[in-house]
């Protein structure tokens, strides 16, 4: 996609190119890094089997700063990729060795909490937690929680439409922010949305919420705050069965209960957090759902009395209900040590995001561990269940020998899976360049032309974040066949799995 050459790119990168000198001109000395040391820290985000130091580094500290960086890029050919806090999980945030790695961390400013409008506007680099600290004073909260939230952006969560435990009842990123100011690769300033509710033209807001950079540089974010609730109760539930679990969370939400979360996890999740942070959780349990109910008192005892019902009827072999807020913070404490606590079982693992429709998800669950025999790689799953968000974390040894390959192969099947089942490759941590095969499995050549027509619409010469959430077509004809018919593929079929 980038029209520039990489050879001629390549060519003109150095410590004293043209280039360089009109960033150090534009922005602090301080705000440039070159220093290969320096540079290093942002060869990676959270996907750390893919690494490349960038060229160079830039921290602007204000907007007209980074519009001056993005109008150096244009005018010199040069790629750019946006990175907030660099934890994303799929390559998104990959400098490219002969372009301008953009850090955002230092618009860290939140510009305005509205309490009668229940609105904030914040700079992109303000951490996602840090809205909802800001916002507690007046009883409210910024609702999507990514688990990352301790560190994660909101320009980051909006670039890859974020979305976490509570997303089940309170939407994703998209349905959360409510305006954006973005600048272009021209540098130019677009303000989409704002404080109301609707507005007329194109959707470009929703269009902005996923598109991980490519399109242009959000540089102000508007969100929704809500309520702090009054009443927050978690219901831990264990099953005998992978199989039992996954129909009773079908059976929640088929009886119109919408919990704010809800959470599985697998025998080998519950016995690595229960060694990890000694949450409490029934270590004989092939599964544990974690259902939490919040709003005012009546609902949530109602609430939690239904669920239990419920539950009980779907053979249930232990149902718990938090006693106050400590109690429920040390029930969360294990789901939220799960990925520390799995990361302890072996040297590696890869962390899996695709999404199915919910009635799937114990045959699902069935075809991954038949996957982790045929692969000799053991599993542990975790996840947003309520919302069909699967989170597979294949457990591997990346300095044993083709390990690292075969895990990325029992990922490629697993993504494979879930299209076939009528889901997606990614419920929440985006394409960027982990899941570009993938994406030739979901998509066909007329969506992909229009993927890459509106990417040139924005950003003719493809200068930022190259090569990354949309595969070209040559590539997915050298993948191969892998586009698959979405739902079609019905139990037994998956059996091949
Ligand atoms: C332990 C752990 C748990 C996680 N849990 C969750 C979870 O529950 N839910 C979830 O959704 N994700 C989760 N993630 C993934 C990750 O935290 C999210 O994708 C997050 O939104 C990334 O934010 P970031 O600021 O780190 O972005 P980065 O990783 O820096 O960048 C991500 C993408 O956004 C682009 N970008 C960043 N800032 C801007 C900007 N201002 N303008 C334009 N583009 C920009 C980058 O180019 C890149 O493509 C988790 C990650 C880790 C490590």
């Amino acid at each position: 996609m980038p029209s520039a050459s990489a050879d001629t790119r390549t060519s003109a990168v150095g410590n004293d190119s043209a280039v360089v000198k009109l960033l150090q001109t534009a922005l602090p000395s301080h705000c440039v890094i070159t220093d290969s040391h320096a540079k290093k820290p942002f060869e990676t985000d959270g996907l750390t089997a893919v690494k490349q130091v960038p060229w160079v580094v830039v921290l602007p500290e204000t907007v007209d700063q980074v519009r001056a960086v993005l109008r150096i890029c244009r005018d010199n050919r040069v790629p750019l990729v946006a990175r907030g806090a660099g934890t994303g999980l799929s390559g998104g945030a990959r400098p490219a060795a002969d372009g301008v790695l953009l850090g955002l961390s230092k618009l860290s400013r939140i510009i305005e909490i509205d309490p009668d409008n229940r609105v904030a506007r914040v700079e992109p680099g303000v951490r996602n937690l840090a809205i909802s600290e800001a916002a507690a004073k007046y009883g409210l909260y910024y609702a999507p929680d990514p688990s990352s939230q301790i560190a994660c952006s909101i320009g980051g969560n909006v670039a890859e439409n974020s979305g976490g435990v509570h997303c089940l009842k309170y939407g994703l990123t998209v349905h959360n922010v409510l305006g954006l100011k973005l600048l272009t690769i021209e540098g130019d300033e677009l303000t989409l949305g704002g404080e109301t509710l609707d507005s007329p033209g194109y959707d470009l807001l929703a269009l902005f919420n996923g598109s991980e950079g490519m399109l242009g540089i959000v540089t102000e974010v508007t969100v929704r705050l809500l309520p702090i609730p009054a009443t927050k109760r978690l219901v831990l539930v264990a099953f005998a069965t992978l199989e039992a679990a996954a129909a009773a969370v079908g059976r929640i939400i088929a009886n119109g209960i919408v919990p704010a979360g809800l959470e599985m996890m697998d025998a080998r999740a519950i016995a690595a957090a229960e060694a990890f942070v000694h949450a409490g959780y029934p270590t004989d349990a092939a599964a544990i759902l974690l259902c939490e109910l919040d709003g005012t008192q009546d609902e949530v005892e109602e609430q939690s009395a239904q669920v239990q019902r419920l539950m009980r009827a779907q053979n249930a072999t232990e149902i718990r209900a938090s006693q106050g807020d400590e109690d429920r913070e040390r029930m969360w404490l294990g789901r939220k040590a799960a990925f520390p606590a799995v990361g302890r079982l072996a040297p590696d693992y890869y962390c899996m995001d695709g999404t199915i429709p919910r009635a799937r998800l114990g045959e699902v669950l069935r075809a991954i561990e038949k996957l982790s025999e045929q692969f000799g790689l053991a599993v542990a799953n975790v996840f947003h269940a309520g919302d069909g968000n699967l989170h597979p974390l294949i457990l591997y040894d990346a300095n044993a020998p083709g390990e690292l390959k075969k895990a990325e192969e029992m990922g490629g099947e697993i993504l494979a899976l879930c299209v076939a089942v009528g889901g997606t490759v990614t419920g929440e941590h985006g394409v960027g360049v982990e899941k570009l095969d993938a994406m030739c499995g979901q998509f066909a050549a007329p969506e992909l032309e229009q993927f890459h027509k509106l990417k040139a619409a924005f950003d003719p010469a493809g200068l930022l974040n190259p090569g990354k959430a949309v595969p070209t077509l040559a590539r997915c004809a050298e993948v191969g066949g892998m586009h698959v018919h979405h739902g079609k593929i019905a139990f037994p079929e998956i059996e091949r799995f």
